[in-house]
């Protein structure tokens, strides 16, 4: 390879491929700036994949060939310095690759890659196929499936067809004995969306004189012609010039399109392409109106308001962690901020926990700002994505609002990062890498970008409570709720003694019962909260006790009524539910572990008894399922079509209705017992979110009914009683002993395969090249209890780095680097995959 030959440039590719290293091409003619962060189309083996230019020179130093890259993808950089480093530390951190790590920054749609597309050659057949079958079945099969389709597949499609994830191989021979025909596009690439325009074009028509006269000509022989052309006049005149989409003349004027072309044959209009910006269509379903920005802050938002203004004013990274209890105003202390931002001409990104459940919040901040925001979360289609990603990256939107990975959203000149809900785990990714959490990330971008961070919530996390402790983060508390609203009273109802005393009619107690008929009769909102996700419920066998299992994970099988089928909420595997026990033959499959379907059931049948008719609806994966449909129930509940609002965690999510005066829990104990470090945390924040969701308004007072077989546990009581100070105590104290996070950094190595043995040898020899180290603490390799999952089996390591005797986690990243590189050098199989998880959040 000929080296610094005259306009040859050398980049540094970051691919998004698991592995630590960049890859270097050349490219010809490249453009002389600014190619650095822009998009770039490469050859890899026998593919080709997208992946972003870090770094570009004139030499390049490389062990292997160089080889040219495809096409440069973007006109300009789409990632800026500052977001190359952030995302380059993320990588770092999280022990992901940078390009995987770009990958995710990326919205969807803007990693073409291409797609091989097979067809069968006529030549084939079925004794051939026959005949290959003997001596090369995986070629055989290939052929069969090709031979059922008369048009091209993907290989994707064959992959699945013939349950076989590697068939390249088998490809490459067949396209070689000329048996298939290969075709390879380039696919899933967004693109800008264009309408026709026209403008008046002024060499003709420069003068009111031209214009009449084309006028006059026109209204004898084309009278919807001259209409046209008058409408396109005016809106000429009144917006300077500027281009009018050919769609709109002809939806408002109802006249054809081809009276505009005529037009324009005729000399008097130009036809250009616009770009249409995409976005999200709302429609008549907001959930809310008012402007809550002008609202008068109470004395604790307005102090809180201030210090987070002073910090953005002067420009220093700073970190604050809003607590105040639910209902307390924190919105519209970020409203104050972001307010502040804006006029000292700074951008805000404001994270929420999986947004599209949200879209409430969204729609209060729609009322308060306008247009100044773009709203990026996963159930908008790709187009609509693309364009606001670019119209973030062009510097037109002041406020962006997105889940966990707008994080990496293109936003210049940052000012302010607002965390809401800051507790939530749904920002942690699980997978795939990088496993980020965005909160921690939000804090690292803050000080690369000098913004100021504010985590709010009304149950923060231990992390977040144990930072504000030790002055890490500066704490702003809120202790009442805003516009004279009283904290709900909340109450306490033991199912044992409830069992005992046979006041339980099926899931409920009397006392709940009678609660939610008061309300229905006084026509105010019921909330009941069951975190058990859609149909589920198990199928037990009366006599033997009995549980279906799924056959790829060691899970049970949830029983769906309604299609009368068990399925798998992991892997997708379904069948038919039994009516005889599979063990032992009895013949009782009694259902048990109600899900949100079984409880709205038996409510309305309980209701029905005593006469009283309610309008039931239930929020949760299923009935959300279809865009829109989220909007539509909650929409509905707002206005007092629906009584009662029957839903999983869903309902816990910071909706904030006047009209709720009650909230029932249906079972207390179904997160308490989860293996899970943070089980009592993730129950007291749970109970507390949703228990916020009464009384919100000074005009009624809420109340909580807590159904519980627990009622002294500290997590449940802490709820009950507001008192958090003791519980975070309480809890700091246990974690302390234990060895776990805050204290110490939780890391966990997964290994997965198919075979148990192999995973579990494996998964040995990694902890074998682990360092002793007074720092770490290594775990295992223990059996998590999902021990199979989707055919795989899994073993975990646990490392526990500490963090006082490893205060920036060096030894912890030091030791995972040299253990991983022994490991793969040494002892890595194909066969066992391994993914490491830094502050892992379970997953056990
Ligand atoms: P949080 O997010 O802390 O749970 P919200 O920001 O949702 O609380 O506020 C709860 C309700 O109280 C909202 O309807 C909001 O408009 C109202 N509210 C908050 N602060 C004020 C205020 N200063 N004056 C009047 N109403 C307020
Ligand atoms: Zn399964």
């Amino acid at each position: 390879m000929p080296r610094n030959i005259q306009n040859t440039t050398y980049i540094s590719v970051a691919l998004p491929l698991p592995v630590q290293r960049l890859f270097i091409y050349s490219i010809a003619n490249a453009p002389s700036d600014n190619i650095v962060g822009r998009r770039i189309l490469v050859p890899f083996g026998k593919r080709s994949l997208t992946g972003i230019i870090v770094a570009a020179g004139e030499e390049a130093e490389s062990e292997f060939e160089v080889r040219k890259a495809i096409e440069i993808l973007d006109d300009a950089p789409i990632f800026n310095q500052k977001l190359l480093e952030f995302t380059k530390w993320t990588a770092d951190y999280y022990f992901a690759s940078w390009g995987e790590t770009l990958k995710a920054a990326l919205p969807q749609g803007m990693t073409p890659r291409d797609v091989l597309r097979i067809k069968v050659m006529p030549v084939v057949t079925d004794e051939m196929i026959f005949e290959m079958a003997k001596k090369a079945p995986k070629r055989a099969a290939v052929l069969q499936e090709l031979k059922k389709h008369t048009g091209d597949v993907t290989i994707g499609y064959l992959e699945k067809k013939i349950k076989n994830a590697s068939i390249a191989e088998q490809i490459y021979t067949l396209e070689r004995a000329k048996l298939i025909l290969c075709e390879r596009t380039i696919e899933g690439e967004a693109r800008p969306k264009t309408r026709k325009a026209v403008a008046i074009n002024e060499e003709t028509l420069s003068t009111q004189e031209q214009f009449r006269e084309a006028l006059d000509i026109l209204d004898k022989k084309a009278p919807k012609q001259a209409l046209a052309l008058s409408h396109i006049y005016l809106y000429h005149r009144r917006n300077h010039g500027e281009p009018i989409a050919i769609a709109d003349i002809v939806q408002e004027l109802k006249i054809s399109e081809q009276a505009i072309v005529q037009l324009a044959a005729k000399g008097y209009l130009r036809i250009s392409t616009r770009e249409v910006i995409r976005s999200e269509v709302i429609g008549n379903s907001r959930l809310a109106e008012r402007d809550e920005s002008t609202l008068a802050l109470s004395a604790e938002q307005e102090h809180a308001a201030r210090k987070i203004s002073e910090s953005i004013t002067s420009n220093k990274h700073k970190t604050f962690l809003l607590h105040g209890v639910t209902g307390s105003g924190k919105t519209l202390v970020y409203f104050h901020a972001i307010k502040q931002a804006m006029s000292v001409g700074k951008n805000t990104l404001l994270l929420l926990p999986e947004i599209s459940l949200t879209p409430q919040l969204t729609d209060r901040f729609r009322a308060a700002f306008g247009d100044n925001i773009a709203v990026l979360h996963s159930r908008i289609s790709a187009g609509e994505r693309f364009d606001q990603w670019r119209q973030i990256a062009a510097g037109k939107i002041k406020i962006v609002i997105g889940a966990r990975s707008a994080i990496f959203a293109p936003i210049e000149r940052l000012g302010l990062i607002i965390v809401d809900e800051e507790h939530e785990p749904s920002y942690k990714q699980e997978s795939p890498a990088p496993r980020y959490n965005a909160r921690d990330c939000a804090i690292v971008r803050g000080g690369m970008e000098s913004a100021v961070v504010v985590l709010g919530s009304a149950t923060p996390s231990m992390e977040s409570i144990y930072n504000a402790s030790t002055g890490k983060y500066h704490l702003l508390k809120i202790s009442s709720r805003a516009d004279d609203a009283k904290m709900p009273e909340i109450r306490i109802i033991n199912m044992q003694e409830e069992r005992k005393r046979k006041f339980i009619l099926k899931s409920f107690s009397q006392d709940l019962l009678d609660a939610i008929a008061l309300r229905i009769s006084k026509k105010e909102g019921v909330i009941l909260f069951h975190n058990r996700r859609g149909f589920s419920s198990l199928l037990e066998c009366d006599d033997c006790g009995a549980i279906s299992k799924c056959t790829n994970c060691s899970v049970t099988l949830t029983y769906h009524k309604t299609a009368r089928q068990l399925r798998c909420h992991y892997c997708g595997f379904a069948r038919i539910a039994p009516n005889a026990c599979e063990v032992c033959g009895g013949m009782t499959m009694r259902e048990i572990g109600a899900g949100t379907q079984r409880i709205e059931e038996e409510l309305a049948q309980l209701l029905e008894m005593r006469g009283l008719k309610a309008q039931i609806a239930r929020l949760d994966a299923d009935t959300t399922a279809k865009r829109g449909s989220h909007r539509a129930i909650l929409h509905d509940f707002a206005s007092g079509k629906t009584d009662i609002l029957v839903g999983t965690q869903m309902v816990a999510k910071g909706l904030d209705f006047n009209r709720v005066t009650l909230v029932g829990v249906m079972n207390a104990d179904l997160q308490l017992f989860m293996p899970d470090f943070r089980a009592s945390e993730r129950t007291f924040q749970l109970l507390t979110q949703v228990a916020g969701r009464a009384g919100r308004s000074g005009d009624y007072r809420g109340e909580v009914l807590i159904q519980t077989s627990h009622p002294d546990h500290q997590a449940i009581l802490a709820a009950v009683s507001g008192r958090y100070d003791h519980f975070y105590g309480d809890e700091l104290q246990l974690r302390k002993e234990a060895y776990y996070p805050p204290f110490t950094r939780f890391v966990t190595v997964e290994f997965s395969g198919s075979s148990e043995e192999k995973v579990h040898e494996q998964a040995l020899k990694f902890a074998y090249y682990l360092p002793k180290n007074q720092s770490l603490l290594i775990l295992g390799p223990t059996v998590p209890t999902i021990w199979r999952l989707r055919s795989q089996y899994r073993r975990f390591l646990i490392i526990k780095n500490i963090k006082h005797a490893d205060p920036a986690g060096e030894q912890l990243r030091h030791a995972l680097r040299s253990t991983y590189g022994n490991y793969q050098q040494n002892a890595a199989v194909s066969t066992v995959r391994v993914n490491i998880d830094i502050d892992s959040f379970g997953g056990l």
